[in-house]
């Protein structure tokens, strides 16, 4: 891989650059320079509110939601080095990331003309928010042992059995979710990925509450659900290869080195202004031990790097990464893990402090941001399917090992 820019690309990276200063609100620029002892962070959240509309709207207008796919999709067409140009400006600029669930790749992958036209523009529009029902109760990393069963009736088929661990179904209006329409068939085969709105009757959710006090995922129950045959995704009975397909698109999306490494210069950058202002914040940042663990976070920011370019460099090829995609899941998530641990140690005891509804932030350095990471980045290493389940698809698929 050339890692220098091509003069096209340069060209886009400026186009891109200018976007940024034009159309990046105000609002959505957060102030890292706060002491936490006196400040919070710089918006308030009802402006943060009117920023991401605004920022929407002119990746919207820009066709940069979902930017590699077609214009006559929302799309921009770009090649997958420009999106990635793309990325890595957002990430630099600290900018939210506003695209496409990956639900959206896999239709465009696997679904008809009909099922693009009327499933992709409302996801770039925001119009629609989906989630993933893939898990059940007895069926996580076993996914294939899945009981949700459709039978066909007419031009419809009727669902019913019960998800788990469905992230922001609860706000959702629309799912996705593998069924098994052939139980008589092997366990991989004779499963489909169907598609249908929330708000269908016999679709129910229960949250469950985390340990974060947040509450993002759910129980999804179905009862007697109908749902059009045609909105099944590729052929009938074969979803497990659709579904597979979806699983690449979230591996290699999760976790942004760029995003990572902008976080330790963030953090790096507000150590010495709390150390230059005199702040007892950063004494302990300034002890040994969490300071050669800070360097080493540094070279596993430019490990992460490569991993997604290599990512990224076999889409730019027109391939599908498969146990590339495991290695760089495995790595992004643990490694995010380890750059929260890092750096609530170098805040010393106030890196422990949350800001959230129920504590007002007074005291937690830059709006709290490590201590949610540290709980919240816990799950990473099991959604999207375990570190275990990745390092036995980097085994057998990668390196050819025999199955255990
Ligand atoms: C934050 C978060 C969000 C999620 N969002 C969604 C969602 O939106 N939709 C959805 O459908 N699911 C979602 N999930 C569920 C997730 O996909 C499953 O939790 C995951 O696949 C693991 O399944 P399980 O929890 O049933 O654990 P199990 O499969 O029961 O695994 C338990 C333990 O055994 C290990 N193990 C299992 N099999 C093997 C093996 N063959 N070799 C070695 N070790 C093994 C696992 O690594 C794990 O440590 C989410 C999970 C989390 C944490």
């Amino acid at each position: 891989m050339d890692f220098a820019d091509s003069p096209e690309q340069a060209e886009f990276r400026q186009e891109v650059e200018a976007f940024f200063d034009q159309h990046f609100p105000e609002e959505l620029k957060v102030s890292d320079d706060a002491d936490p002892r006196t400040e919070g962070r710089s918006a308030a959240r009802g402006d943060r509110a009117d920023g991401m509309k605004k920022w929407r709207a002119a990746l919207v207008e820009k066709g940069w939601i979902a930017p590699a796919w077609p214009k006559e999709y929302g799309g921009a067409n770009l090649s997958t080095m420009e999106q990635f140009i793309l990325n890595e400006t957002i990430a630099e600029r600290g900018a939210p990331r506003v695209g496409v669930p990956d639900v959206g790749s896999t239709i465009m992958v696997h679904g008809t003309d009909e099922q693009k036209k009327e499933f992709l523009p409302p996801m770039v529009r925001g119009e629609t928010r989906w989630c993933q029902g893939y898990s059940e109760p007895g069926s996580g990393s076993d996914l294939a042992s899945l009981q949700t069963r459709a039978i066909r009736d007419g031009d419809d088929f009727i669902v019913n059995g019960q998800k788990i661990w469905t992230s922001g179904a609860h706000v959702a209006n629309m799912i996705f979710a593998l069924v098994r329409t052939d139980p008589e068939a092997p366990k991989h085969r004779g499963i489909t990925y169907l598609l249908f709105p929330m708000d269908t009757p016999g679709v129910s959710v229960r949250p469950l509450v985390q340990m974060n006090d947040a509450s993002g995922f759910n129980e999804t129950f179905f009862e007697d659900v109908r749902v059009p045959v045609r909105n099944a995704v590729g052929e009938i009975n074969r979803g497990w290869y659709v579904g597979a397909t979806h699983l690449d698109f979230e591996r290699s999306s999760i976790g942004s080195a760029v995003g990572q490494r902008k976080m330790l210069d963030t953090l790096k950058d507000y150590l010495v202004r709390q150390r230059d202002a005199g702040s007892g914040i950063t004494r302990l940042g300034q002890k040994d031990a969490p300071r050669l663990e800070f360097a080493d976070r540094y070279i596993e920011a430019n490990v992460a790097k490569t991993l997604s370019q290599r990512v990224i460099s076999m889409q730019a090829r027109g391939l599908i990464p498969n146990y590339e995609a495991s290695m760089t899941k495995v790595f992004a998530t643990e490694f995010n893990q380890r750059i929260a641990r890092t750096a609530t140690k170098m805040l010393g005891m106030y890196g422990e402090v949350r800001a959230d509804k129920e504590h007002d932030g007074k005291y937690a350095p830059m709006g709290g941001r490590w201590a949610t990471m540290y709980l919240s980045s816990v799950s990473s290493t099991i959604a999207g399917g375990t570190s275990e389940i990745q390092r036995n698809v980097i085994a057998t698929r990668g390196l050819g090992l025999p199955r255990g």
